[in-house]
């Protein structure tokens, strides 16, 4: 990886009207969902908790404890290095990362510097107009979390909580050129890390977290100029903010002869602005060296092939292959793969269905996430389930029961976890095609209303909806829509 240079800065115009691109590299740091923390048997996920309740003499940092290597948390730290395409080292070290800060009870950070559990790795992220991004992962490695301070009436308070939270740390080379790109970078770092299991990946949380270098360079450059880092930046909506904003005040200062100075600023998330902490960050010597503490993290080859093959089919994968498979369009592709439930249920649907993908994605993406949105719920927790939905999609393409219907019916078996087919029959559900039966609403409809039906032969033929609404409400929305339109045409336009 190239470093960042200041002495030399690209910032060369050409012309009177350079074009500049971003660089980014995104620094991240994912909380793994363990049950307890990285070193020790306390809770790991103590979000909810009293401040200091989920402390013990390993993680709070008394003298005299040995820390002891949680497995869970080398498995699912290898698994997300596996789905990065990562090699996993089958020797890798902990280090000491050296520095005070008041909710560092040790004094140092147990980390992983030079052999890490992870090497190398990269996403090959679709971008929405198309096109593949492809990021390198510079780094990936297993780390303890710090604690929090927190300032209340004037004094700063220590909460040790979160101090020996497993975390991986995982940062990018600076291939992103965008505030888009960023922001699709960690949509689909979520959504695998979900995919996964191996984390909530909440970034209000805190579970997802992300620092985000920028600098500017006129486009063609291949240097790299001095970079800012942006910090705490929290939600998605506030990395696509703070980077755009960075990006635009670097370009304003160096349009104006100025130079970019390598800052760190804190991303403020109620005022939406960027705020200096401090100029000229050196890298900071943290002494790193062995921990003394633990042994080298050694795995075998057959444990490490186990976890490859074992990964699930990814959500860029599964989703290229509903395009392939299925001939699903990018976008019902890449909506029906959001989470793994909801493409389980896709599929489910299709083994059941056999007909057009097409028709059942329709359904999903329509009826389906709006239910789910509405009750806050995933896809594997509907009562409505794959068999249900395809029972009712097949009684529309029977024209049993016609499309509204449908629709309602979905909702009436979410909520009773009744057959579909049992409510069409217990509530006469079923749609009228029947001519005679049709023909006798529409007459009575029209005579009720000879008004509208003059104003329709004087040219209104716009009132042919409204007609139809009337003979819906007749029937309580049973009528065959197709064959009523057809009646009603045929019985306003006839004389
Ligand atoms: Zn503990
Ligand atoms: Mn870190």
């Amino acid at each position: 990886m190239k470093e960042h240079d200041e002495s030399l800065q690209d910032l060369t115009k050409e012309g009177p009207m350079t074009e500049y691109e971003a660089v980014i590299g995104l620094e991240t740091h994912i909380q793994l969902n363990t049950i307890t923390k990285i070193f020790c048997g306390c809770k790991a996920d103590s979000w909810e908790d009293p401040p200091n309740t989920n402390i013990c003499p390993v993680c709070a940092g008394l003298p005299g404890v040995l820390p002891v290597l949680n497995e869970e948390v080398v498995l699912k730290g290898a698994r997300l290095a596996a789905a990065m395409h990562a090699d996993i080292r089958l020797v890798s070290y902990f280090d000491r990362k050296n520095y005070f800060y008041p909710d560092l009870p040790k004094g140092f950070q147990i980390s992983q510097f030079d052999q890490a559990l992870g090497d190398g790795g990269y996403l090959d992220m679709p971008m929405p107009d198309g096109t593949v991004r492809h990021v390198n992962i510079t780094k990936l490695h297993l780390e303890e979390d710090a604690g929090k301070t927190k300032i209340e009436g004037g004094r700063r308070y220590v909460d040790f909580n979160r101090c020996g939270v497993p975390l991986v740390e995982m940062v990018t080379d600076p291939d992103l050129r965008s505030a888009d790109e960023a922001a699709q970078y960690l949509i689909r770092l979520r959504q695998l890390l979900r995919w996964l299991g191996v984390s909530e990946a909440d970034m209000e949380k805190g579970h997802l977290r992300c620092d985000a270098n920028v600098s500017i360079r006129p486009v063609g450059s291949t240097h790299l100029n001095a970079k800012t880092e942006i910090k705490n930046v929290n939600s998605i909506e506030a990395v696509r903010a703070a980077i755009t904003m960075e990006i635009e005040r670097q370009i304003a200062l160096v349009e104006a002869g100025g130079r970019v100075e390598s800052w760190t600023l804190d991303w403020d998330d109620t005022q939406k602005r960027l705020k200096k902490m401090r100029s000229k960050e050196t890298e900071a010597d943290y002494r790193y060296f062995r921990e003394p503490d633990l042994l080298p993290l050694v795995v075998t080859e057959a444990w490490r092939d186990d976890i490859i093959q074992n990964l699930p089919e990814l959500p860029l994968e599964r989703r290229a292959r509903f395009m392939e498979d299925y001939h699903l369009p990018e976008y019902d592709a890449d909506i029906l793969t959001a989470d793994r439930p909801i493409s389980e249920y896709f599929e489910a649907a299709m083994q059941a269905y056999g007909g057009d993908p097409k028709v059942v994605s329709n359904w999903i993406m329509n009826e389906v996430l709006r239910m789910q949105n509405e009750l806050s719920i995933s896809a594997d927790a509907l009562t409505l389930a794959p068999g249900h939905l395809v029972a009712v999609i097949k009684m529309v393409d029977a024209g049993k029961i016609n499309t509204a219907t449908g629709k309602s019916l979905l909702v009436k078996v979410q909520e009773s976890g009744e057959a579909p087919e049992a409510i069409v029959e217990a509530e006469g559900l079923g749609q009228v095609s029947d001519d005679a039966a049709l023909l006798t609403v529409i007459e009575g409809v029209l005579d009720s209303h000879p008004d509208e039906v003059a104003s329709f032969r004087e040219g209104k033929e716009g009132l042919l909806g409204w007609f139809m609404g009337q003979v819906m409400r007749e029937t309580q929305g049973k009528a065959d829509p197709g064959r009523t339109r057809a009646l009603l045409e045929e019985a306003l336009k006839g004389e």
